[in-house]
């Protein structure tokens, strides 16, 4: 990390902390890292990559009540509305890191916004991959396969985040949970931008 910027980064530490739980601030940190390792290895600022890995799941802990507060206030689409925490936390969340922590560089807030669905290969910065992967990724996480993802995601970012699609896409269907249109979406752009 930059060094200069170590304050900083100790002061967002400590509101994350302080607004999730222990597990869940450790994923932050351990996201934050890992961002910085693919930032490395992708060109990308790492500084960028370090806030925006520790900030990605802010609001994850926070009630229905106050996500659907938010929605209003921030007048975004309330078909929103009908989704819940899973979706709430990035696409919602990123209004209460900037409203709450003063973030407002709008790359770290789309980053996080799309943090857990992904988007299409063109609506995708190399921020958005980073986080994206780096959620999926990050040294804590154990799931069979994760492995090869590391490995795959080291060679290629792009087909990286195209594995954590389908990936996840289907172990939803697997465990049959409604699964959000722009995951889907998501899905398919990469599915053809990166067919032979
Ligand atoms: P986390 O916040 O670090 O736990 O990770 P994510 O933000 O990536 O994911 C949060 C949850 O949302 C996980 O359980 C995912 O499996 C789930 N998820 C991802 N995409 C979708 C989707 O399209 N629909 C639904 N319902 N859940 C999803
Ligand atoms: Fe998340
Ligand atoms: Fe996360």
């Amino acid at each position: 990390m930059v060094a200069v910027d170590q304050k900083e980064l100790a002061a967002l530490k400590e509101a994350v902390r302080t607004h999730l739980s222990e597990h869940r601030y450790e994923h932050c940190l351990r996201v934050s890292d890992y961002a910085v390792k693919l930032a490395k290895q992708n060109g990308l600022d790492e500084k960028q990559a370090a806030v925006a890995g520790l900030v990605h799941d802010y609001a994850k802990e926070r009630t229905a009540a106050e996500f659907l507060a938010k929605i209003d206030e921030k007048h975004l689409p309330t078909s929103l509305k009908k989704w819940g925490n899973p979706i709430w936390h990035g696409v919602v969340g990123a209004e209460f890191v900037h409203d709450e922590l003063k973030i407002d560089d709008p790359a770290i807030l789309e980053a996080i916004r799309l943090h857990t669905t992904g988007a299409g290969h063109h609506d995708m910065t190399t921020l958005d991959k980073v986080v994206f992967m780096a959620d999926y990724l990050e040294t804590g996480r154990h799931f069979p396969g994760v492995e090869e993802a590391r490995r795959i995601t080291d060679e290629s970012l792009n087909q990286g985040v195209f594995y954590q699609l389908a990936h996840t896409l289907s172990y939803l269907a697997g465990k049959e949970h409604v699964i959000y249109p722009k995951t889907f979406d998501a899905y398919n752009d990469w599915a053809e931008y990166l067919s032979k």
